[in-house]
């Protein structure tokens, strides 16, 4: 994995992720308003888009993290999922969001979806950052999506390559050099 033989393609940049977000955040908080909403961010791939989001919020929420297993070094999922860190707080009585980076095979979302459904919330709902239709190997559709996006390994705005580029402010596509 030499990021120097690879070119890097803007997918969605900072401006386009801003002027979203503004909406989703404006969605989510007329849908949410009156209730009490509980945000689960799954980490670390989601820590700067619920970053972002939340702040776009205009009404009251709790927001917690959770870690599940991912990708680690690859680009494929190893197709099991494993709950590293769970949710502490009662969950009865909220709404829960939970935020992801993206919704690939779809194994990660239904799975905690089924997981924090065992925790008695009034409601479990989805929102994702990027969503990848062509990939899913499990029957899910995310309540709020980003953007919809094509087959293609995505890296930046909290989605890595290696351990890296979870800092850089926009998303892009890896690819070879000489493709
Ligand atoms: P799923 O369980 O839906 O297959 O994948 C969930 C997790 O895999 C995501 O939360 C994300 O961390 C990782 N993932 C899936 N697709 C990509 C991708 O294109 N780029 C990166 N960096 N991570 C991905
Ligand atoms: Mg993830």
């Amino acid at each position: 994995m030499d990021i120097d033989k690879k070119v890097w393609e803007v997918l969605c940049s900072e401006e386009d992720i801003s002027n979203r977000l503004k909406e989703l955040g404006q969605e989510i908080s007329d849908v949410y308003r009156d209730k009490k909403l509980y945000v689960v961010s799954l980490l670390r791939g989601s820590f700067v888009f619920t970053a972002d989001l939340v702040r776009k919020l205009d009404i009251p929420v709790k927001i917690d993290f959770m870690t599940t297993s991912s990708y680690g070094h690859g680009t494929e999922s190893s197709g099991s999922v494993k709950i590293v860190n769970d949710i502490k707080e009662n969950l009865e009585d909220y709404h829960i969001l939970v935020v992801d980076d993206i919704t690939d095979s779809g194994l990660t979302m239904k799975y905690v979806i089924e997981h924090l459904k065992t925790k008695n919330p009034v409601s479990v709902k989805c929102c994702v950052l990027l969503d990848k239709p062509e990939r899913r190997k499990v029957e899910i559709e995310p309540d709020y999506v980003g953007f919809t996006i094509p087959d293609k390994f995505v890296v930046g705005y909290g989605l890595n390559y290696g351990d890296y580029y979870r800092n850089i402010p926009y998303v892009f596509v890896v690819t070879d050099k000489d493709r």
